[in-house]
C-alpha cells in the first residue's frame, strides 16, 4: 500500500505540472462542462467522435486541484481510440474503483495508469475530484447533436 501510495503522489504530481491533452480542441463535436463545487474544479471537456463511435481525440481545459487535473489528464490519454461504449464500461469501472472501501482489494486491472486513483478510496471528499473529467466526458458524449453551447 506504501509503494501505491507513493506512486498516486507521484502520478499526480506530475500530472499537475504537465497535464497531457491540455488545450481546446478545435474541432471537436462533442463539447461539455464540469465543475465540482466541492472543491472548486471546473473544466472544458472536448472531444471528437467519428462516425464509428470511436472516440479520436480527446482534450480538456480549465483549472481545479491537482487530483482534478491530473486524472482528467490521465483519463485523455487513457480513452482515446476508444468506443463510446468502452469509454462508458471504464467510466463504471473507475467509479467503482474510487468508491469501493480503502479495506478491499483494488480492482484495477484493465485500467492501466488509473489504477493510482485506488488511492482517491482514502480520501473519499476527493472522489468528485478524481471523477469529474469523467462526468463532463460522459456529459460531452450523451450529447447526441453538435457542441452545446449557449452562445
Ligand atoms: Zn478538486
Amino acid at each position: 500500500m506504501d509503494d501505491l501510495r507513493e506512486l498516486y503522489q507521484e502520478v499526480i504530481l506530475e500530472h499537475n505540472k504537465k497535464p497531457r491533452n491540455f488545450r481546446v480542441l478545435n474541432d471537436a463535436n462533442h463539447e461539455a462542462d464540469g465543475h465540482n463545487p466541492l472543491c472548486g474544479d471546473e473544466l472544458t471537456l472536448y472531444a471528437r467522435v467519428n462516425s464509428d463511435d470511436i472516440v479520436e481525440e480527446v482534450t480538456f481545459q480549465g483549472s481545479g486541484c491537482a487530483i482534478s487535473k491530473a486524472s482528467a489528464s490521465l483519463m485523455t490519454d487513457f480513452v482515446k481510440g476508444k468506443s463510446i461504449r468502452e469509454v462508458q464500461s471504464d467510466f463504471d469501472h473507475f467509479h467503482e474503483l474510487v468508491t469501493s472501501s480503502p479495506s478491499s482489494p483494488a480492482e484495477t486491472e484493465g485500467l492501466g495508469k488509473l489504477a493510482v486513483f485506488s488511492g482517491v478510496r482514502e480520501y473519499p471528499m476527493r472522489v468528485k475530484c478524481a471523477t469529474l473529467a469523467w462526468h463532463a466526458l460522459q456529459a460531452a458524449l450523451d450529447d447526441e447533436g453538435d457542441t452545446a453551447k449557449t452562445e
